[in-house]
């Protein structure tokens, strides 16, 4: 495996494997790398001919109080599972080389950018759209590979590709969980072995809300109502920050509709809890077609 620091130096590389016809996949992360990353990896190694992954912890997508600083790195074991896993490049630019001295220029992708995440994370996503826009830039792959545990941002770059015109297909993966159902995230690490027992929390949320949305008589009200009630009856959650049903393209908060005349087929329940140290995030996108519908809500 091959690593590169520099922006130009990727760029050149890259040219030459586009000049010899090659397809390029890459998947754009922060490091502190596990199961869920690597994932993104093994399907980007499976559909292209060159597979280049990023490691950046990218400061302009934290607020001043947030954790850029102590966000988890771990270089050494990064590069090892990367090589494990057979990547070709890695690409790991400095702060500096991605923003240098003068630099004035932001993606903002309206609307998306300011719902879930967005609300508690004020310009979260405008830093997460530049660095993935630079990104796409410098390493021109065929395809990008995103975790759909991130939906939110997921949804954010699909639009800014498109906006844009970036030659690159987003390509979303599921999201990959530990046995008791936790999403895995770098951030899990921040939890204390009490707090990571109690983080299990989330996902039976997201699961008995489920459960109520594909019920007969369900209703996207009570699915709010059961979530935000099993996220607060566990002590260890100091917050909801949200915990809701929204409509999976536009991320509105649909909770209040009636979903006997819900007519997009796919619901997003999602919810964003602080546990400790740790803001973690979850979502789950349920296909109510085959729902016998008959209580209104
Ligand atoms: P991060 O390093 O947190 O910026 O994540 C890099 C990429 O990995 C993003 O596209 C995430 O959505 C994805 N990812 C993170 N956690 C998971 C997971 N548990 N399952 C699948 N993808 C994930």
């Amino acid at each position: 495996m091959e690593t590169i620091r520099n922006p130009r130096v990727m760029q050149q590389t890259v040219r030459e494997y586009l000049q010899r016809g090659h397809s390029i996949g890459f998947v754009p992360t922060m490091g502190a790398l596990h199961d869920g990353h690597m994932s993104l990896v093994q399907r980007c190694r499976e559909e292209n001919d060159v597979s280049v992954v990023s490691i950046f912890v990218n400061p302009i997508q934290f607020g001043p109080s947030e954790d850029f600083n102590r966000y988890p790195r771990d270089t050494e074991d990064d590069v090892a599972k990367l090589a494990e896993a057979g990547v070709d490049i890695l690409f790991m630019p400095g702060v500096e080389e991605m923003y240098p001295e003068g630099f004035a220029t932001y993606v903002e992708v309206e609307h998306l950018s300011d719902r879930l995440c967005g609300r508690f994370r004020p310009g979260h996503f405008r830093g997460v759209a530049t660095v993935v826009t630079k990104l796409l830039n410098i390493v021109r792959p065929a395809r990008a590979y995103f975790g759909r545990k991130d939906y939110q941002q997921a949804l954010i770059i699909r639009q800014l590709v498109r906006d844009l015109d970036i030659d690159t297909e987003t390509v979303v993966c599921p999201t990959v969980r530990e046995p008791d159902g936790l999403a895995m995230s770098s951030r899990n690490t921040y939890l204390s072995p009490r707090e990571r027992k109690a983080a299990a929390v989330i996902y039976k949320a997201l699961c008995r809300a489920k459960e109520e949305v594909l019920s007969a008589n369900g209703t996207f009200a009570e699915a709010r109502v059961l979530m935000e009630g099993c996220l607060s009856a566990e002590p260890l959650v100091d917050e909801v920050e949200y915990a809701s049903v929204f409509d999976p393209e536009t991320l509105e908060d649909i909770c209040s509709r009636d979903v006997t005349i819900y007519d997009k087929g796919t619901v997003l329940l999602a919810a964003a809890v602080r546990i400790g140290r740790a803001r973690l995030i979850d979502n789950e996108l349920v296909d109510i077609t085959g729902r016998q519908g008959s209580r209104r809500s």
